[in-house]
C-alpha cells in the first residue's frame, strides 16, 4: 500500500531516551523543559526571531485572529485546507473569498481590492503547498487599507522567501506540525510574529490568559503543547534536512518521469528556497484525473485531492462563485511523497498515470522491480528510518 504520505518516525531508541528524561522529571506539560528546548532549537533552525509552540495549526490560526482583535470580514483563499476558513468562522468573523491565481494557485492579489469593504479587518492567505503567496503585493494592499495580514504557512516548514524564513512575514504567520506535515510533532503547531507585544499577548492567550499564578491579563484558551509532542519534534528536527533533501530528489524524479503527461504544476515563486512539501499535479481534465486516481487505487496507491472541494462551497457558508479555484480543485491530485518512497514506487505510479493518459485505461497489475532505493540517484543521501522502508 502506498499512501499519499507517511509520517517520519525516528528510531525508537531516540524517542525513548527523551521518554526516560520525562519519567525522571515527572513534568509532563505546562511549558516544560522539552517544550522550551524545542522552541529554542526551532528558532535557531528556522532563524526566526520569535515563535510559540501551540497545540495544533488550527489553534495557531485561532490565536492569531484573536490576538489581532479581528472583527467583521476577513479576506481569504478558497483553495486551502478547511481549517483556514473554519478558524475565521470559529472566531466569529466572516470569510470573504477571493479567487486564486491560475498559475500559482495562491490567492490572486489583483482581485483583493475589489473585495474590501468598510467591514474588512484582515487578509488571511495560505502559502499553498509551501509556495509563498505574492507576499509583497498582499502587504502593500494591507498597508494601503490598514488591514492586518495573517499567513497560513502550514505547508512551509523550511521554505525561505528572499533568503528569510517565510514564517517571518505578515503580522502573524502560523504553521502546523501535524503528523502529515513534513516536520511534525504528532500534533502541534506554532505562531510567529516580529512584534514583541503580540508575542506576549499570544503567549498569555495560549495559557488561559495567565499573567502570573493568580492573575489573568486577558481572555485565553488552552493552546499549549506538551513534553511528549516536543520530544517527537526534537527527534525529528535532527532528520529534517535529510527529509527535505529526499523530497527534492523525489520531486525531480516525478517531474522527469511525467514529462510527457498533459498536466501543469504550480508556478513557484521566483524568490524561493522551496521545501517540496507536496507533489500536486493539475490534470488537463477532471475525467483524466479521476481515471488516474482510480487506476492508482486499483494498485493500492492512494493519492489525495488537496484541495477539493473549493472552500467557497462549504455548506455552512454563503456560496460564492470562484471559477479559477473550482476548476483547479476539480482537476488537481497530490501524488504520494514521503521519505521512504523508492524509485520503483515512482516508476510504478508514473507508468500507471501515463498509461491512463495514452490508452485511456486503468493499468493492469504492474510487476514491481525489486525495490531500488531512490538514493541510487544520490549516493550521499542516507535517510534514517525505523524499518518502514519498502
Ligand atoms: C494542516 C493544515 C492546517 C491545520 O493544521 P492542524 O495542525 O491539523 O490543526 C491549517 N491550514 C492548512 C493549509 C493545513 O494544511
Amino acid at each position: 500500500m502506498i499512501p499519499v504520505t507517511k509520517p517520519f518516525l525516528p528510531v525508537i531508541q531516540e524517542f525513548e531516551s527523551y521518554m526516560s528524561s520525562i519519567w525522571e522529571r515527572q513534568w509532563l506539560t505546562n511549558n516544560g523543559p522539552l517544550v522550551n528546548e524545542l522552541e529554542l532549537k526551532l528558532k535557531n533552525y528556522l532563524n526566526v526571531k520569535h515563535l510559540l509552540f501551540v497545540s495544533n495549526g488550527t489553534m495557531a490560526l485561532q490565536i492569531a485572529i484573536k490576538a489581532l482583535g479581528l472583527k467583521g470580514e476577513i479576506i481569504t483563499t478558497p483553495f486551502s485546507f478547511v481549517a483556514t476558513s473554519n478558524s475565521i468562522v470559529w472566531e466569529g468573523c466572516t470569510p470573504v473569498f477571493v479567487d486564486i491565481d491560475e498559475e500559482t494557485f495562491n490567492i490572486d492579489p489583483a482581485k483583493i481590492e475589489q473585495a474590501i469593504t468598510p467591514r474588512t479587518s484582515a487578509i488571511l492567505a495560505t502559502h499553498v503547498y509551501g509556495n509563498p503567496c505574492d507576499i509583497d503585493a498582499i502587504q502593500k494592499i494591507a498597508d494601503l487599507h490598514s488591514l492586518k495580514v495573517i499567513f497560513d504557512a502550514a505547508h512551509c516548514f523550511g521554505t525561505k522567501y528572499k533568503n528569510k524564513s517565510v514564517f517571518e512575514y505578515g503580522d502573524i504567520s502560523t504553521t502546523s506540525f501535524h503528523a502529515t506535515k513534513l516536520f511534525h510533532t504528532i500534533e502541534g503547531g506554532a505562531v510567529f510574529t516580529q512584534c514583541p507585544d503580540l508575542l506576549k499577548k499570544m503567549a498569555s492567550m495560549r495559557n488561559f490568559g495567565f499573567n502570573g499564578p493568580e492573575e489573568f491579563s486577558e481572555l485565553g484558551i488552552n493552546g499549549k503543547n506538551c513534553e511528549f509532542h516536543a520530544a517527537m519534534g526534537l527527534c525529528n528536527l535532527k532528520h529534517v534536512d535529510e527529509i527535505l533533501d529526499k523530497r527534492r530528489l523525489l520531486s525531480f524524479y516525478y517531474w522527469r518521469a511525467l514529462s510527457n503527461l498533459k498536466a501543469k504544476y504550480p508556478k513557484l515563486n521566483g524568490d524561493l528556497d522551496y521545501n517540496y512539501a507536496y507533489f500536486p499535479v493539475l490534470f488537463d481534465s477532471a475525467d483524466l484525473m479521476l481515471s488516474c486516481q482510480k487506476a492508482l487505487e486499483n494498485e493500492k496507491i492512494y493519492c489525495r485531492r488537496y484541495f477539493y472541494p473549493s472552500l467557497s462551497s462549504l455548506p455552512f457558508l454563503a456560496p460564492a462563485y470562484m471559477p479559477v479555484c473550482e476548476s483547479v480543485a476539480s482537476r488537481i491530485l497530490c501524488l504520494p511523497l514521503y521519505h521512504t518512497l523508492t524509485s520503483s514506487d515512482l516508476d510504478l505510479i508514473t507508468r500507471i498515470i501515463l498509461r491512463v493518459q495514452n490508452y485511456g485505461q486503468p493499468a493492469q497489475a504492474e510487476k514491481l522491480n525489486p525495490a531500488a532505493p531512490i538514493e541510487a540517484l544520490h549516493p550521499a543521501l542516507v535517510i534514517a528510518q525505523n524499518g518502514t522502508a519498502h
